[in-house]
């Protein structure tokens, strides 16, 4: 069997159906402000049955509570996350020799081009034209697959969820369901349209055509690209945790396994997977422990019958080192469960992670992102949160997520041009509702507005107000006060 062609994707480009434009598989450079982005996701038809779903999981799952022995594995995992963040560097010194001595080769990427040009001279290096590759966001991060795509090297999604969403083009909307927000009809329809024939909405006959168009290519594929779960710095382990066995294939028959990881992925001993592994299962799937856990300690060695002629491990920095030593480093203790996504009543409202418009949506992609890439890129989403604190429950590792977020949004506020109007504007509002007579003229002004001027341009408000309400419907300001009416009346009332 040659290289050329994937059976799973039928030596086609990818299907394009109608899909929803912030799903798209690449995020623009300079997308929508972010109001106008979650406006029209609340409006989107196939937000609300992904809702439903995600709050039936939360419902089905519990998110949040933890069982007494889980909550023992949860204390001992945060501290484990935060051990080596102290000298980071330290830990992947260790792992590289470790891996090295293994007969891996370790590749230090700053930037995502660097770790996108690294992957590609591997693959060119070795005449590959057909790569399969196992779930990883880090690779999501770097826009791998399109990068590969555009320089004749053909990608193909093995783990389920991806699968689909790369046949669809669109964009993983969860950390680890990615095909979240389709419905079984929606596979059954993408599928056909592959076969160019009706195939069924049954779970296992979707999972089998899968399994049937992916085996080919595994087999023919020169290149298996993994991410990597936890990377072990005291024997240089990579741990890779799936359920459906495809990371296995991936790391497994093709002549060379690259894994990609990011550098908060290592950990310090081997040991510490016997905490890890489930915590996160429990965390991400409720499992006791997941169906497949893979670990791979190098190349094939002299006499074993399986596994890849040379193991790349690509650590990928992006902005994340610059974080330790500041209260943002509490983000590099995530182990990617994507619990927080699930218990986030906006992640849930707006229809899944593809309007928070970056590789990551929900908590953690509000508090990650702002630190990927460019200065300033993605700031604004720290504030598509109530600050409810879920998301700090549901996490196995507690990581303050709410603290981060304020953290961020004084960052971004600080940063603003007109900060210095704005502050003004806060402290005079501070200032007014500090007396009652303050609060009340203040809600005597919004009704008498309210009663003067049209509606129409009482939502085109002057200045820095207009970015407010061009994402938002203004409240009914002659209402303005209703409740305190409504609550002291009812005390007259009740004598
Ligand atoms: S922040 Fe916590 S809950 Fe969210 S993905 Fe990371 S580990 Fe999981």
């Amino acid at each position: 069997m040659t290289e050329q062609h994937s059976s799973a994707l039928a030596g086609r480009e990818r299907i394009r159906p109608d899909r929803p434009e912030w799903a798209a598989g690449d995020i623009p450079p300079h997308r929508r402000p972010l109001p106008l982005i979650t406006r029209d996701a609340l409006t989107v038809p196939t937000a609300r049955p992904t809702h439903d779903r995600l709050a039936a999981l939360d419902e089905q799952r519990h998110v949040g509570t933890w069982s007494p022995e889980v909550a023992r594995l949860r204390e001992r995992g945060a501290a484990i996350r935060r051990e080596t963040l102290p000298d980071l560097e330290k830990c992947l010194r260790q792992l590289t020799g470790n891996v090295e001595r293994n007969g891996g080769v370790v590749h230090r990427a700053a930037t995502p081009a660097d770790a996108r040009a690294v992957i590609e001279r591997i693959a060119r290096e070795n005449g590959v034209r057909l790569a399969v590759k196992s779930k990883s966001m880090a690779t999501e991060e770097i826009h791998l697959n399109s990068h590969l795509t555009a320089h004749g090297i053909e990608v193909v999604e093995t783990d389920l969820g991806e699968y689909i969403v790369q046949l669809a083009d669109e964009r993983p909307s969860h950390i680890v369901a990615p095909a979240l927000h389709k419905s079984r009809q929606d596979v059954a329809d993408l599928f056909g349209q592959l076969a160019g024939d009706e195939v069924s909405g049954d779970p296992d006959e979707l999972a089998a055509f899968a399994r049937t168009r992916l085996r080919a290519d595994f087999k023919a594929a020169g290149m298996g690209i993994s991410g990597v779960n936890f990377a072990a710095a005291d024997t240089g382990t990579l741990a890779i945790v799936t359920n459906e066995g495809n990371a296995d294939m991936v790391t497994s028959q093709p002549r060379i396994h690259v894994a990609v990881m990011t550098v908060e992925k290592v950990i310090p001993r081997f040991a510490d997977l016997g905490v890890l592994i489930p915590l996160l299962c429990d965390a991400a799937t409720k499992q006791r422990v997941s169906v497949y856990q893979t670990l791979v300690n190098g190349p094939r060695q002299e006499g074993e019958t399986d596994g890849p002629e040379q193991l790349h491990l690509v650590i990928l920095d992006n902005g994340r080192t610059k974080a330790l030593g500041t209260p943002q480093e509490e983000v590099l203790a995530c182990i990617r469960c994507g619990n927080c996504q699930i218990a986030c009543p906006v992640y849930r409202t707006v229809g899944g992670g593809h309007p928070y418009s970056a590789v990551y949506g929900g908590p953690i992609g509000a508090v990650l992102s702002p630190l990927l890439g460019e200065p300033g890129k993605d700031s604004d989403l720290p504030f598509l949160s109530s600050l409810c604190g879920a998301c700090y429950d549901a996490c196995p590792v507690k990581i303050p997520i709410p603290d981060l977020l304020v953290n961020l949004r004084a960052e971004h506020e600080r940063a603003r041009p007109d900060a210095r109007t704005a502050r003004a504007g806060w402290r005079a509002w501070s200032l007014a509702w500090r007396t009652g007579t303050g609060f009340r003229a203040t809600l005597a002004a919004a009704r008498l507005a309210g009663r003067l001027l049209p509606e129409r341009l009482l939502a085109r408000l002057p200045g820095p107000g207009r970015g407010w309400a061009g994402g938002r419907a203004l409240p009914p300001l002659r209402e303005a006060g209703a409740f305190r009416r409504w609550f002291h009346g009812r005390d007259r009332r009740q004598g």
